[in-house]
């Protein structure tokens, strides 16, 4: 069963529930959304904006229903809001007058990368404008609540139903990551980087599983270098809890061509390789849960 979230006439997400019987994994894609709202108001080009989604990641990670996990999507552009970031990470410079309630801007605000980005990458400001207070609520209360509100009621169902749950928040990479992040590497990056906030968010057995699932396919495979994962493991992911929650960060010139933003040639390969994963992981979580099938 496929359920949109209306909003406001536009839809903030695509919520898909498990088409086989259920096991207890939520997956969530929070920036591969492509439909940028016509209040945006941005001063650079569409193509530079489109630099910072995740293109595709719900595309990649789409058999997540068919063994029986749960997949949300945003729609909504990362640059407009970004839901992997707390509500108080929020620029005052980019405000045309105080926020009502307390902020606590991080590292990633300093960069420009907040809840509301400032530029889309170290030289190029979004805005030639400071925002209303009243437009950035509204982009928190047609975007940000209702994709939040969908997740959470997903862990809290699946939590309920199995006594556990985990949670994979997929997302996709830069190949400058390093640079982006103006972090010197010694190394080149990763295929996949696995995220659990060095190790405090996911018990490490499942993050041994992906990460040798990746291998066996011939990825390489980092953890926590250069992410570890931001707000919403942080959130989630409370393993004394049975509540396990990891990042998947995979670089995106393995299936699309960062420049026109399209599918490139090993996206099925890419894709295929993704549902073997999920396959495994649906094994493992039979295993180690309440759910006994067969696999
Ligand atoms: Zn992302």
């Amino acid at each position: 069963m496929n359920m949109e979230h209306l909003h406001g006439g536009s839809s903030a997400f695509t919520l898909r529930t498990p088409v086989a019987p259920s096991i207890p994994l939520v997956c969530d894609s929070p920036h591969s959304g492509t439909t940028y709202p016509d209040d945006f108001g941005h001063a650079v080009p569409r193509a530079l904006l489109r630099a910072a989604e995740d293109t595709h990641v719900e595309a990649l990670w789409q058999a997540a229903p068919d063994v029986g996990a749960t997949l949300l999507a945003a729609h909504f552009p990362r640059s407009y809001i970004d839901a992997n970031r707390t509500l108080d990470d929020l620029d005052p410079e980019l405000l045309d007058a105080p926020w009502p309630t307390p902020l606590a801007p991080s590292e990633k605000t300093r960069l420009g990368y907040g809840l509301i980005w400032r530029n889309v990458n170290a030289t190029t400001p979004i805005y030639a404008r400071k925002l209303p207070v009243a437009e950035v609520q509204r982009r928190i209360t047609r975007c940000y609540q209702p994709y939040h509100t969908a997740l959470a009621t997903a862990i809290e169902q699946t939590h309920a139903r199995f006594g556990a749950v985990w949670h994979l928040n997929l997302h996709s990479m830069p190949n400058n990551a390093y640079e982006r992040l103006q972090i010197q590497n010694t190394h080149p990056l990763a295929d996949f980087v696995l995220g659990d906030r060095d190790g405090t968010t996911c018990e490490p057995a499942f993050v041994d599983l992906v990460e040798r699932e990746l291998k066996a396919r011939g990825y390489t495979v980092a953890r926590n270098d250069p992410y570890k994962g931001v707000q919403l493991i942080a959130h989630i992911g409370q393993p004394g809890r049975q509540r396990h929650s990891m990042q998947v960060e995979i670089r995106r010139p393995i299936y699309m061509d960062e420049t026109s933003r399209e599918r490139n040639a090993q996206f099925g390969t890419v894709q295929r390789d993704l549902t073997g994963v999920l396959q495994a992981i649906a094994c493992y979580l039979r295993d180690h849960s309440a759910v006994r099938q067969e696999c």
